[in-house]
Order: C-alpha cells, then sequence, then structure tokens
C-alpha cells in the first residue's frame, strides 16, 4: 500500500514538469492523489501485501500509528524473501474462522467481581534467574549469560522505560524492535545432532492474552511461525481475553487475517488466562495443545523435542526451558544451569537448580528433567490426554496457580511433569505485576481450590502459611465436589505419594519460613537485593530501590537462617564484617548463619552479637556488621511475617 502511495506521488511529481498544457489532467490527478491521502490516513494499513500477495509485516506505535520502523527498502526486500519461505504455511488447511470478532465464550462466569488488593505475584524466579536491568553483556556478576540484541537497541538501557505502568515491561523498546528478530543459538550441541521422525503429532498454538502489547504479542506469534516446522504447527490460536486496547481491536484482527494458520477467538466477557486457555484448547485441532504467554520469542527447533516426547509419552506435561528476555532490555537471557520448577507451602513457584539426585538418573545432559510443577508460561500436553483427565480447574478465575494445579495432577493421576532441555522459549518476566494485573484474592482462592482438591491432610501445611488463604476459607467454603469425583474416577494417589516420590524437600518443615519477602531498611530507604557472581560463592547482597525482582525475595526460617529465595542454597553469612551470601551448612554448629530477627527491627548475628547494618562504601550501599545502637541504617523489616509455628 505504501509502495503504491509513494509511486503515485513520485508520478504527481513527473507530472508537474509538463507545465499548464495539461494543467486539468494534473489537478485531476492531485484531487485523486487527496483522496487516495485522506482514505490512506482515515484507514491506516496494518499491513503491507506486496504484489505477489506474500504477507509483509510492518510494525506498529499504538501512539503513532502505523509506522515503517526502522528497515532499509533493502531490509524490506529481505524480509519479503523471508515471507516467502515460511508463508503461507504449506498443508494447512485455511481458516475461516478468522473474522471470528463476534464470537461468544460459552464459559459460565463464576463467583464474578473481586476486591483486588495489592498486587502479589504467584511464582518467582529463584537466584539463578535474576535479571538485573542494570547487569551489563558479560557482567560476571550474571549469572545468565546475554545474548546481543541487534544493533543499537541496547540504547535504551538507562532511559525510563515507557510502558511499564501499563505492561510490566519497557514497551517503547520493544516496539522499536523487529517483529521478527532471530535469537542466537543457545542449546546444548547435542541437541543439534537430534534428528526427528517425520511423523511428529501436529501441534495447536493457544495464546490467550489480555491488554497485551502489540509488538510482544505479534513479536509472539512470528516467532511461532519462524521457528515451528510447517508439517508440525497446525494452528495458532490466539484468544483475546475482553482487551481494552485499541489497536487489539481491528487493527489485530486484520493483521492477523493475512497470517495463515492463525485463528483469533474474542471473548466477550472477562474469562482470565485459565478459562481462556480452555476456550482455546475446545477450539484446537493439533494431536497437542501447546499453552504460550503472549510475550514469548521461541529458539530455533523449539518444537521438535516437545512434540517427540508427547508422541511416546502421551501421559506428559512438558515444558520447554524457559529463558528470561529482559523487561527493561529486551535482551535474550539464558540460564547457564538447569532448573526445574517448584513450590512452597504457600503454594508459590519457584525456579530451583535440579538436584543431585535428580542429576544421577539423568542420562545425558539433554535428557528431560523431571519436575514436580511447571511454569505457566509455556506448557504442552496431549490434546486429548489434557481434555480426559480435568483440562485446567474451570472454576478457577483470572489467573496464577493453574501450572500448580495442573502439574500436581498431572503426577498423583498416573503422568508426568518435566522440561525438555533441548526445548527453548524466552519469556518477558514482568518488572511487577501492572495495576490492571492483580489478582491477589483470584490467586489466593485458586490456592485453596488446590489445597481442597490435592494436598489432602497437608492442606494445612497450606493455610498455616498463607493466613489470608486459611481465612477466605473458612468464610466461603468451597466446592471443588467436581473436581474430588475427578480425583476419584481417574484414580489418582494421595499428596503423601507426592511427597515421597516427587518431591520430598517440600515436607523438609524446617526449612519454613517466618518471614519471607523484600527485606527492607528504614535508614536508607531501600530492599536488600541478591546479586549473582560467576560462582556462587562471589555473589555479594547490596541494597536497591525495592522492586518485586526475585532477586529482592528473601527467607528467615526456625533455623535461624536467612536464605536468598526459598532455594536451599545461599544463605546470609559473614566475611570480613561483610554480610554476604553463602551456601548454607548443614554442620551442626553454623552459628556463623545464625540470626535474631528482632521485633525491633534489629538483625542480630548470634555469634558475634552484632547488627546488621546498610553501610554506604563506594557507590553501593551494603550491609556490614556493626556494634547495635538501633539508628535508622540498623532496623530491617522483612515483607511478609508468617507468625512463629515451627517445632
Ligand atoms: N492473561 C489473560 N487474561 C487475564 C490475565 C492474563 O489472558 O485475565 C494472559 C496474559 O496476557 C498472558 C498470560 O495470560 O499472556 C499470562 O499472564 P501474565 O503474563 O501476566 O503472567 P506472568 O507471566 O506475569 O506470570
Ligand atoms: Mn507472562
Amino acid at each position: 500500500m505504501r509502495r503504491q502511495l509513494q509511486s503515485a506521488s513520485m508520478f504527481l511529481r513527473k507530472k508537474c514538469r509538463y507545465g499548464s498544457r495539461k494543467l486539468q489532467f494534473l489537478l485531476l490527478l492531485l484531487m485523486l492523489g487527496f483522496l487516495l491521502l485522506m482514505v490512506t490516513t482515515l484507514n491506516p494499513p496494518p499491513s503491507n501485501q506486496s504484489k505477489d500477495g506474500t504477507f509483509q509485516p510492518v510494525e506498529f506505535n499504538p501512539r503513532e500509528g502505523y509506522q515503517m520502523g526502522f528497515a532499509e527498502p533493502q531490509e524490506m526486500l529481505d524480509t519479503q524473501e523471508e515471507s516467502q519461505q515460511y508463508y503461507p504455511l504449506d498443508g494447512l488447511s485455511p481458516f475461516i474462522s478468522l473474522r471470528e470478532d463476534e464470537l461468544i465464550a460459552a464459559v459460565v462466569s463464576p463467583a464474578g467481581r473481586r476486591n483486588h488488593s495489592k498486587a502479589r505475584k504467584g511464582y518467582r524466579v529463584v537466584k539463578q534467574q535474576s535479571r538485573r536491568p542494570e547487569a551489563k553483556e558479560g557482567d560476571p556478576e550474571s549469572q545468565l549469560e546475554p545474548l546481543p540484541l541487534e544493533d543499537g537497541h541496547g540504547a535504551a538501557v538507562g532511559q525510563q522505560p515507557l510502558g511499564l505502568e501499563t505492561h510490566g515491561f519497557n514497551e517503547a523498546l520493544s516496539e522499536r524492535l523487529s517483529l521478527r528478530r532471530e535469537l542466537p543459538e543457545v542449546r546444548h550441541p547435542l541437541c543439534l545432532q537430534q534428528e526427528y521422525d517425520s511423523s511428529l503429532p501436529t501441534a495447536s498454538v493457544i495464546i490467550c492474552f489480555h491488554d497485551e502489547a502489540w509488538s510482544t504479542l505479534l513479536r509472539t506469534v512470528h516467532s511461532i511461525m519462524d521457528t515451528a516446522p510447517k508439517a508440525s504447527l497446525k494452528d495458532i490460536i490466539l484468544v483475546d481475553d475482553l482487551s481494552q486496547q485499541g489497536p487489539l481491536k481491528s487493527a489485530l484482527s486484520e493483521y492477523i487475517s493475512k497470517l495463515d494458520g492463525v485463528k483469533l477467538i474474542r471473548s466477550n466477557k472477562r474469562l482470565g488466562v485459565i478459562r481462556g486457555r480452555m476456550l482455546g484448547a475446545a477450539r484446537a485441532t493439533g494431536d497437542v495443545l501447546v499453552f504460550m504467554d503472549s510475550h514469548c520469542e521461541c529458539q530455533k527447533g523449539w518444537l521438535e523435542p516437545l512434540l517427540a516426547r508427547l508422541s511416546s509419552n502421551r501421559n506428559s506435561v512438558v515444558s520447554p526451558v524457559i529463558d528470561v528476555i529482559d523487561w527493561k532490555t529486551f535482551q535474550y537471557y539464558h540460564s547457564v544451569g538447569l532448573h526445574r520448577g517448584v513450590f512452597d507451602w504457600k503454594l508459590d513457584f519457584h525456579w530451583e537448580p535440579v538436584p543431585e539426585r535428580e542429576e544421577k538418573v539423568r542420562q545425558s545432559p539433554i535428557s528431560p528433567i523431571r519436575s514436580p510443577v511447571v511454569a505457566g508460561a509455556v506448557v504442552a500436553m496431549d490434546r486429548h490426554h489434557f481434555q480426559n483427565t480435568g483440562a485446567y480447574d474451570s472454576d478457577m478465575t483470572m489467573w496464577g496457580a493453574e501450572n500448580l494445579e495442573l502439574s500436581i495432577r498431572t503426577w498423583l493421576c498416573g503422568g508426568s511433569v518435566e522440561i525438555i532441555p533441548c526445548s527453548r522459549v524466552g519469556h518477558v518476566y514482568r518488572s511487577h505485576v501492572p495495576r490492571a494485573f492483580s489478582y491477589d484474592e483470584a490467586i489466593v482462592r485458586n490456592k485453596i481450590r488446590i489445597a481442597e482438591t490435592w494436598l489432602g491432610s497437608f492442606k494445612d501445611n497450606f493455610y498455616k502459611h498463607d493466613t489470608v488463604a486459611f481465612l477466605i476459607s473458612k468464610a466461603e467454603k468451597p466446592d471443588c465436589s467436581e473436581r474430588l469425583q475427578l480425583q476419584k474416577r481417574l484414580g489418582c494417589r494421595n499428596f503423601q505419594w507426592f511427597l515421597s516420590n516427587v518431591y520430598p524437600e517440600l515436607s523438609q518443615t524446617e526449612d519454613m519460613p517466618r518471614f519471607s519477602g523484600k527485606l527492607y531498611n528504614t535508614g536508607v530507604g531501600f530492599c536488600a537485593d541478591y546479586r549473582p557472581g560467576r560462582a556462587t560463592a562471589d555473589g555479594s547482597i547490596e541494597l536497591s530501590p525495592c522492586s518485586d525482582s526475585p532477586s529482592q525475595h528473601f527467607e528467615y526460617n526456625s533455623m535461624k537462617e536467612i536464605r536468598f529465595g526459598s532455594a536451599p542454597l545461599l544463605c546470609f553469612d559473614v566475611s570480613h564484617g561483610k554480610v554476604v551470601p553463602h551456601n548454607c551448612t548443614k554442620e551442626t554448629d553454623n552459628s556463623q548463619q545464625h540470626w535474631d530477627v528482632q521485633e525491633n527491627g534489629l538483625i542480630i548475628h548470634v555469634l558475634s552479637g552484632k547488627c546488621i547494618e546498610a553501610v554506604k562504601s563506594e557507590d553501593e550501599e551494603d550491609l556490614f556488621l556493626c556494634v547495635c545502637n538501633k539508628n535508622a541504617n540498623q532496623l530491617w523489616q522483612f515483607e511478609r511475617s508468617h507468625g512463629v509455628r515451627q517445632r
């Protein structure tokens, strides 16, 4: 369209040189040109159709309309060639449902509106996944390896990220990045030698979104189309969960209508991600369902290993390794070590390094990793298996903890849950939960449903750790009868079996926290922040402005340890009078790592009797041991208190 316009104006300019003899003709042309311009301004093209009909992606700026982006004409040509290579997805039946805007979801809305209090995330990333916005490429403190961005795009580091309020990531920067960017190879070399059967199952990728940024949503879609083998990708189903943002309305419909094999379903009720995904699943026809968040980017070869595993293990729920796309710089970080998904008694999700016990049973570095739970961002399973074993719990609302329910149920009812190392997908972990996405009580209610359905008598452990959940469960007894019937029908095992066979670490109750979350210093007004080093021993604890970053999550337990996250790995220790993170020792006398967190805000080192004080050293605030004097820099507050309930 733009090209047509350009040539029209060139034509006009040439014509002007011929002078007055053709004045009438010129006027006519001018009027035509003006009309054409009017039409274009009123109805900006969301995409570009080239002469041969192939699709040309263009970038959209919600504030400034459609832009040419930064592409030079030559790059446009390259993209065109690539487009021919990738689109349309031959062999896929064309969708007739591209105009499903009017679709009305047939999912019943449950309990309805809740009062949402302040945001709390249902899951965190522990330690290795720390993604410090200020960490530069090659920063020895980073345990994640950053991968280069396209030229010039790193420039936004240090600027005030735009769109942060709405999305929890740097939307302004994302808009400037290509919708189709190539990610460098990060897979284990053995992955590249894998060969996959030509008869792999097919996949439907379901992306449920609510007011997602245009750029991240479409980058997700293009990334899937550019990486999934044509023969394996049955369809991509976008489920619009009642988005309000303008560009996600007709402009999105139009854009999507040009993409082969991409379907858009719109709900006229806010379903939340759980029921939104179920709606998408009901429309899917692929052998395998892949649920994906709307701000992901897939590595080459991500789909095949998932499909291969599912074709031999139909009862499995599998997940790729989920890498980090930095919310501020959009750099792609891949974690160096392998992790598994776990949870604590608050039913909050965490990552932790694969324990030795599990490493021993794995035959190769690319063998599947048995994982107690998977994250919510990307997960795949056999479609029939999903539908026959209870899909998601449709009485869960909005967002959160559905990944735990799916995983625990899968383990208990005869399946397994695994992370497949050769499959890697990047996910934008938000810097914070945007206000529109705060569903505190919805998550708590979802967790209550897990406890009441799957934890058996262990549900009391959950209630002990989550007082709000305890109070809500007393006030409004949840009805889990359908899920309990399902459990019976499927002949599922009980939670004791899960604790003994899948996740014994959870039953080590002495690790339970008494205080957790951010550790705030009254004097400085900042929070303790874990900075990873190249080796575990090289990390440090400093003070930074408080944020929801996983690097600011600490736990104080009944063994008087202050741990980083819930991974049983790093404890507050002391070296040369400075507080440092160190491997938690299991020796009988580890009083070096013992702390008294007092009511009055002091944190006293048991061995020395000194207090943790925030002290400025060079241009950083560090934590030092000083003689206790109760000055404001010695006063600390944990974000959450869990009461004293340990033995
Ligand atoms: N989402 C949705 N409806 C909601 C909440 C979330 O469709 O009510 C989508 C959201 O757009 C995203 C996915 O569900 O694609 C997961 O949500 P989010 O990314 O906020 O979760 P996080 O990854 O931050 O845990
Ligand atoms: Mn997400």
